[in-house]
């Protein structure tokens, strides 16, 4: 959905340059059809199957989008209670949500159970105390799955594997019978599901398939011993092409889950966040400076590593792309912000044939992207524009600088 036409880079059927000099820069960028279309891969593996794709909404958690998937019946994936307020606020059914996390606190407990969630997907014995309590106090039940850690390795960054034993998710594997037994017995809760998530970005899905095997294992154990489950939950991790990897196929995937899963009574959750979102969005960014140098040479852009951390924080790579001609010749640059930082870089090495003024597109950027900005050097966060066909909508107005200090106080 992000092609060259006469030249020029396009979103759908609008020059990346009209956005530019219509909401400004550092802006990201979304294709409805892109994003639509990868949620429509996810449904239509679905198809014919009882599962659920809840959006992972922490990896872009824009209301527009939250709307968009909200609309194809997708439900979501939350992380927080401000992530529960987003998705309602969005429009998406309580019913259809799943919360997981490793630090819910009571009062987070009592909004989602208040909201009549789907579930939790607990992440230890003292949360299922907690949620136990809370459930209590409420005079209500809450249905509860368990996070189990396989102890499988992802084989991705390992800020962003959480299946191994030495990662603070989940329940290790071999107490998690246990755990269940002690749930059940718990009046206040509902033991309906087993979840795992292993990690993020994963370009193979050996690893996932491993975990699926050894949750199969568990789920049907524990209903030899009447503890049955409803529900099971994949969690996601499939990663996108950020360069030249070649991502999982997601019908492939779901299809080998549902082969295995077979015969057995469970509804199937899938709970995918970068593989919805990250394709569909770019940064749009602008040259302010060319500084060229005997070591190296600097593009200095007005995004910076507040935009978008992932260069700074996983020495993630993404494309970067002249949107226009400059009619000049190529060279060799580090793009970079304005921010004090030397981490503050978005690509390295990179060949372009730019000149100051010229806009870049960052690519790949639909995904933990916006939703990890930070005001970092009193910088505004970006605006977000959402393509559809040949229309576009400001999606989040570019914040403000009086904004960014309106809950301070001087000393009296
Ligand atoms: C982050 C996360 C996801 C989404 O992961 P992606 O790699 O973006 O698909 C799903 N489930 C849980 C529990 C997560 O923490």
């Amino acid at each position: 959905m992000f092609e060259f036409r006469n030249g020029s880079l396009h979103a759908e059927s609008v020059p990346l340059d009209a956005i530019a000099h219509e909401f400004g820069t550092p802006c990201y960028v979304y294709s409805r059809a892109a994003l639509e279309g990868a949620m429509a891969q996810y449904q239509s593996a679905c198809a014919g199957h009882d599962a659920l794709v809840c959006y992972a909404m922490k990896a872009n958690s824009n209301l527009a989008i939250l709307d968009l998937f909200a609309r194809t019946g997708a439900g979501f994936d939350i992380v927080s209670g401000g992530e529960l307020a987003r998705a309602i606020a969005a429009g998406a059914d309580p019913r259809k949500i799943i919360f997981s996390g490793v630090g819910k606190s009571a009062a987070e407990m009592r909004y989602a159970l208040q909201s009549d969630i789907l579930c939790f997907n607990v992440e230890s014995a003292a949360e299922l105390t907690r949620l136990a309590a809370v459930a209590d106090s409420m005079g209500r039940r809450a249905a509860v799955s368990i996070r189990v850690n396989p102890d499988v390795d992802a084989r991705t960054h390992p800020y962003i594997s959480t299946g191994l034993k030495e990662n603070k998710f989940g329940i290790e594997f071999d107490a998690a019978p246990e755990l269940y037994r002690t749930a059940s017995r718990m009046p206040q809760l509902e033991v309906v599901g087993m979840d795992c998530h292993i990690g993020s970005n994963l370009i193979e899905t050996a690893p996932l398939l491993e975990a699926l095997d050894k949750m199969l294992g568990l789920v049907d154990s524990l209903a030899g011993e009447g503890i049955g489950l409803r529900h099971l939950d994949r969690g996601g991790g499939l990663g996108i092409r950020y360069r030249d990897e070649t991502p999982p196929d997601v019908a492939a995937y779901l299809g080998e889950v549902f082969a295995r899963v077979g015969a057995r009574k469970l509804k199937l959750v899938f709970e995918p966040g970068r593989s919805l979102v990250g394709n569909a969005g770019v940064l749009l960014t602008r040259i302010e400076y060319l500084k060229p140098g005997a070591a190296r040479n600097f593009a200095v852009v007005d995004a910076a590593m507040n935009n978008l951390i992932r260069p700074a924080l996983y020495e993630a790579w993404h494309d970067i792309v002249a949107v226009g001609d400059s009619g000049v010749a190529q060279a060799v640059y580090d793009v970079v912000g304005p921010v004090c930082e030397s981490g503050d870089f978005l690509g390295k090495e990179r060949e372009l044939a730019v000149k100051e003024g010229a806009l870049l597109a960052v690519m790949s950027a639909g995904a933990y992207a916006m939703c990890m900005s930070s005001n970092y050097n009193s910088r505004p966060r970006a605006a977000e524009v959402m393509v559809d066909g040949e229309k576009m909508q400001l999606i989040r107005e570019r914040e403000r600088p009086e904004g960014l200090f309106a809950l301070e106080h001087l000393l009296r």
